[in-house]
C-alpha cells in the first residue's frame, strides 16, 4: 500500500462549472462542490486565490488543476450516434421541428425541473402514446432539452476525456472529474439525467496509445568553451509509458451503471462492476445479481471471452457502510486481484449517502472515503474518479471534497468546520451541522446476513470463472506460449 501522495489532476474551468451547474437535476451543485474543495486548500491555484484559503496549510498536498477542452463532435461520435449528437449540439433540426409539431412542448430554456422521484421507474404504460421526434432520444421527462445543453455535453465529456489523458500520458496517478460519471447515458438516447456518456468516452481515451509530453525547447550550449558541463542530450530520453489495455470500472452510485455496462457488454478489456440498489420498480431496473455478461449461443463449446465481465452487486434498501465495506473485501477485492487491470475508473455517485432525497441507502462519508482509499492507495493503479448522482447539493459538495482529500492521501478530518470564507449564501447551505461529515442515519439495513451470504456465494462463483480464464493465461505467459486469440484484450 502506498503511503506517499500521488500526483492528482483536478479537471476544472469556470466554463465547465457554469455548464454543469445548468443540469436541471443538479442546479448549482458543481459550483458549490468546487468552492468547498477550493476553500479547503486542496488545489494548486495562483497565489492570490491561495491566500484566500483559510485552511491552507504548509505541507498540504494539492491537486494540480487542468482546464478541459470542449469535446469535439468527432470525439463524441466515437461512442454516440451521429444523429443524437447533432441534436444535442443543435446541429440538427429534429428537436426544434418536433417542438413546433407537438404544439405543447415546453420552453427549452426553462425545462421543468426533474426530481429524484423520477428515478422511481416510469412504466411504459404511463407514457403518452403520441411520441415527438426527440422522444426516441429520451429528451423528455427527466432529460429535457435546456439552453446550455450543447456546452454541457461538450465540456462534461471533454473534462472526463482530459482526465483520462492525464493518466494515460503519465502526468497523473489519479485524475478527478466530478462533473462526469453520467453512467445512464446510451449511444443514441439520454436517460436518468444523463445526456452524454462521458464514462465510456473516457475509457476509450484511456485505451488509446499514450502520447509522450511535447519536447522541451533545446537549451543553449554552454557559453564558455572551458565549461566542464556537458550539454544535456537532445532530444531527452522519452519516458516509457505503458499502454492501458485493461480497465476495471467500479460504480458505487445508488443506481445501476447500465449505460457503461451495455457499452462494454461484449468486451473483455473493460470489466464493469456496479454496486447498486436493485428493487422492484427502482430505476433503471437492470443489473440483477445473476446478470454477469454475455452467455454463449446454444451449442457453443466455449464461453464468450466477455463472460463474467459485467458484474452486479445488486443490493437492498438501507445499505450501511459496514455492509458496503464487507462486500468490498469479499466480492470486489477478489475480482480486482484476478482481473489485474491497468487502470481503474471509479464512479462516485453519492445518492446512496444518508440524507439524500432518494432516501434509499444509509451510507456515511467515512464509508465512501474508505472505498476510495482502498481503490486509490490500496490498489495503486492509475485511477479516474468521477462524480454521478447526489441530489443534496451540500452533501455532494461535502462528499467530493472529502474524497479529493482522500485521493491526495491526506484525508480531512470529518469534524472539520465548513470554512466561513465561503460566500454567505453558500455557507448557509451547510446548516445545521456546519461540519464536513455526512453521518449515517437510522435507516434499517435490509441487506440481511442471508442476503449478504447469497451475494458473496454468487461472487465466489464469478471469481472462480474469471480465475479459470486469467489464471490459465498467466500460466501460458509463464510458459512462453502467449495469449491465444480468444484471450485478445
Ligand atoms: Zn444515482
Amino acid at each position: 500500500m502506498s503511503t506517499s501522495s500521488p500526483r492528482v489532476a483536478y479537471i476544472h474551468s469556470e466554463e465547465l462549472i457554469a455548464a454543469s451547474n445548468a443540469l436541471p437535476a443538479n442546479v448549482g451543485r458543481h459550483r458549490l462542490a468546487h468552492e468547498l474543495i477550493r476553500a479547503h486548500g486542496l488545489l494548486e491555484l495562483g497565489d492570490e486565490a491561495a491566500e484566500d484559503d483559510e485552511l491552507e496549510q504548509e505541507g498540504q498536498a494539492r491537486a494540480y488543476v487542468v482546464e478541459p477542452e470542449a469535446a469535439t463532435r468527432e470525439q463524441l461520435v466515437r461512442f454516440h450516434d451521429e444523429r443524437f449528437i447533432n441534436t444535442l449540439l443543435g446541429l440538427d433540426t429534429a428537436a426544434s421541428d418536433s417542438e413546433s409539431d407537438s404544439g405543447s412542448a415546453s420552453d427549452s430554456s426553462s425545462p421543468a425541473k426533474p426530481t429524484p422521484a423520477s428515478f422511481r421507474l416510469v412504466s411504459e404504460e404511463d407514457r403518452p402514446t403520441k411520441r415527438r421526434k426527440v422522444d426516441d432520444m429520451g429528451l423528455e421527462d427527466d432529460c429535457p432539452m435546456f439552453s446550455e445543453l450543447s456546452d454541457y455535453v461538450q465540456l462534461v465529456a471533454g473534462a472526463s476525456i482530459q482526465a483520462a489523458r492525464e493518466l494515460r500520458d503519465g502526468s497523473a496517478d489519479v485524475a478527478i472529474a466530478w462533473t462526469g460519471g453520467r453512467h445512464h447515458g446510451k449511444r443514441g438516447e439520454a436517460a436518468g439525467f444523463c445526456y452524454v456518456q462521458d464514462v465510456v468516452l473516457a475509457i476509450l481515451e484511456l485505451r488509446l496509445p499514450p502520447k509522450p509530453p511535447p519536447l522541451p525547447s533545446r537549451s543553449p550550449s554552454p557559453s564558455s568553451p572551458n565549461s566542464r558541463t556537458s550539454p544535456a542530450p537532445y532530444p531527452p530520453p522519452i519516458p516509457s509509458l505503458t499502454p492501458i489495455r485493461r480497465v476495471l470500472y467500479l460504480d458505487i452510485d445508488l443506481h445501476h451503471g447500465d449505460g457503461v455496462e451495455s457499452a462494454f457488454y461484449t468486451s473483455a478489456h473493460t470489466l464493469t462492476l456496479s454496486l447498486h440498489l436493485h428493487a422492484p420498480l427502482f430505476y433503471p431496473s437492470t443489473g440483477s445479481l445473476s446478470s454477469t455478461g454475455p452467455t454463449p449461443p446454444k451449442g457453443a463449446f466455449k464461453p464468450s471471452p466477455a463472460a463474467h465481465h459485467a458484474l452486479n452487486l445488486a443490493l437492498h434498501p438501507g445499505l450501511s457502510s459496514p455492509t458496503l465495506l464487507r462486500l468490498f473485501e469479499s466480492c470486489v477485492q477478489p475480482i480486482y486481484e484476478i482481473y489485474q487491470p491497468d487502470a481503474v475508473v471509479l464512479q462516485c455517485g453519492c445518492d446512496g449517502l444518508a440524507g439524500d432525497p432518494c432516501k434509499e441507502w444509509n451510507l456515511d462519508l467515512e464509508g465512501m472515503g474508505e472505498v476510495v482509499k482502498r481503490v486509490v492507495h490500496g490498489w495503486g493503479k492509475k485511477t479516474l474518479l468521477l462524480g454521478g448522482g447526489g441530489y443534496d447539493n451540500a452533501n455532494a459538495a461535502r462528499c467530493w471534497t472529502y474524497l479529493t482529500s482522500v485521493a491526495l492521501n491526506q484525508p480531512l478530518s470529518l469534524d472539520n468546520p465548513i470554512p466561513p470564507s465561503l460566500e454567505p449564501d453558500d455557507y448557509a447551505r451547510f446548516a445545521p451541522s456546519f461540519t464536513l461529515d455526512v453521518p449515517a442515519g437510522h435507516k434499517l439495513d435490509l441487506n440481511t446476513e442471508a442476503r449478504i451470504v447469497e451475494v458473496e456465494e454468487a461472487f465466489k462463483r464469478y471469481a472462480q470463472a474469471l480465475e479459470e480464464k486469467y489464471g490459465k493465461r498467466k500460466m501460458d505467459e509463464l510458459e512462453g506460449k502467449g495469449a491465444g486469440p480468444s484471450e485478445e484484450l
